[in-house]
């Protein structure tokens, strides 16, 4: 509106300014003339006034020309538009340099790629852990500076859901995790952090759970020897020592076991991420499962399924202690009466090991915790079972050394499942 309004005022003014130069050259007998002259000076200072707005949108640091009537609109129009820029400008600068200078501080290293893997930037932490160095190899790709072959294969398959765990041999030695998203059009940003110390304490962490079950099975089989031998001549023993030393001979049997469990779980650990060689036959496996239970429990109905004879890249003597795991489980946890099943079946691309029973369920808020170590559902149910509550982490460490998943599901009062799934590598 207010556009309209100058340009009005600027043709009323144009058109004043003719008639009085038309007046002016009909006193004097020259209207044409004069009329023409101020029609010229228009276009003149028109064009002037062009030339002044060139000039300033080529070098705009200078101040915005003065004008009056619509040019005076004009400039002004410009300069104000050119501000704004200037301001989105600024504010897009800063917060440009924030996240840069935020990126730059990190411990971690971070460094953005372009679509073809050539470094764009890095900041100083990427130095110390991968050796780039900014700017001096900005535009190199990254594949010719990190030379570890894992990140080759990594960077190539750019499957990035799960973090790359890379050992490198720098000095002194390191341990990596990678982790890279994508973004805009195939540029990538990914985070290094030193995972040294982390590597270094869980190691020892399963060197001392390994060593302590280790030393602790000596005096452990000693006291239960003189146990053993105190109790078979438990006649001729006062009789208020009876009790005390039958309790005690369970409780050292208990220790056994958990030592035993422990001593295989940190197995399991060290063994977890090795390769595995040989197939083994499932069906087979739970067949000779099957009638080591039967034997071991007699009164109890145990179903088999075996409805395909796929067989697993793994371990033997892993897989049956898992599966052994869940059926022992499935028994505890399940009346006299009630039957165990245990499946074995192909689901699409997967294969299905289950254990199924009908006995007490668990509650679902109890699920997401149930194979840490230790954990048990119910304490005042581990007195009359007598669980450690180690034995469903070791059923999910077989899983993950066999790329299985476990999935559990229960319900309250009606039976639970224990499944492993394997999905073989297409
Ligand atoms: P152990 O180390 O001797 O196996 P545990 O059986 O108590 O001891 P886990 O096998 O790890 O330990 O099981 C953890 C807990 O999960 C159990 O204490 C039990 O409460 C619950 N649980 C496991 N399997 C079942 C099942 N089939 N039905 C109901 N609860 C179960
Ligand atoms: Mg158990």
């Amino acid at each position: 509106m207010k556009n309209s309004v100058s340009w009005l005022g600027e043709a009323r003014r144009i058109a004043l300014l003719l008639v009085f130069a038309g007046l002016l050259g009909w006193m004097m007998g020259k209207a044409v003339l004069f009329v023409a002259l101020t029609l010229l000076a228009l276009q003149l200072y028109w064009l002037l006034q062009l030339r002044r707005i060139q000039g300033w949108l080529r070098s705009p640091e200078t101040d915005a020309p003065e004008g009056v009537g619509i040019w005076g609109d004009i400039f002004d129009q410009i300069y104000s538009i050119q501000r704004r820029n200037l301001e989105a400008h600024t504010r897009l600068q800063s917060t440009v340099d924030y996240l840069h200078d935020s990126l730059a501080s990190m411990r971690d290293g971070a460094v953005m790629l372009d679509k073809n893997g050539a470094i764009e930037w890095s900041n100083e932490a990427a130095e110390t852990l991968l050796g780039l160095r900014y700017p001096a190899d900005k535009g190199q790709g990254i594949l010719n500076l990190v030379r570890a072959p894992e990140f080759h294969q990594y960077f190539l398959d750019a499957d990035f859901s799960e973090p790359l765990h890379l050992e490198v041999n720098s000095v002194p030695q390191r341990n990596l995790r990678i982790d890279t998203s994508c973004f805009g059009a195939g540029d990538r940003l990914m985070f290094v952090r030193d995972v040294t110390k982390i590597i270094r304490l869980e190691q020892m962490r399963r060197d001392f759970v390994g060593n302590v079950s280790h030393e602790l099975r000596t005096p452990l089989t000693v006291i239960s020897g003189y146990l053993g031998t105190m109790l078979a001549v438990q006649d001729t023993i006062d009789v208020r020592f009876r009790k005390p030393l039958q309790q005690m001979e369970q409780q050292a049997q208990r220790m056994e076991s958990l030592l035993k469990d422990l001593l295989w779980l940190s197995r399991l650990e060290n063994l977890e991420f090795s390769e595995k060689d040989q197939l083994v036959d499932v069906a087979g496996l739970l067949q000779e499962l099957a009638v080591e239970i039967r034997q071991a429990y007699p009164t109890r109905d145990i179903e088999l399924d075996l409805e395909t004879d796929y067989k697993v890249r793994g371990e033997h003597r892993e897989l049956y202690s898992a599966v052994s795991n869940l059926v022992q489980n499935a028994l505890k946890y399940s009346s006299e009466s009630s039957p165990v099943r245990i499946s074995w079946r192909r689901e699409g691309d997967d294969y299905l090991l289950a254990v199924i029973d009908q006995g007490v369920g668990i509650e679902a808020s109890h699920l997401p915790r149930l194979t840490e170590r230790f954990y048990r559902v119910d304490d005042s149910r581990s007195s009359a079972t007598g669980g450690t509550g180690l034995g469903l982490a070791i059923v999910k460490h077989i899983a993950a050394g066999h790329n299985a998943e476990l999935r559990i599901e229960s319900v309250v009062g009606l039976g639970s499942k224990f499944i492993l799934v394997f999905s073989p590598e297409t």
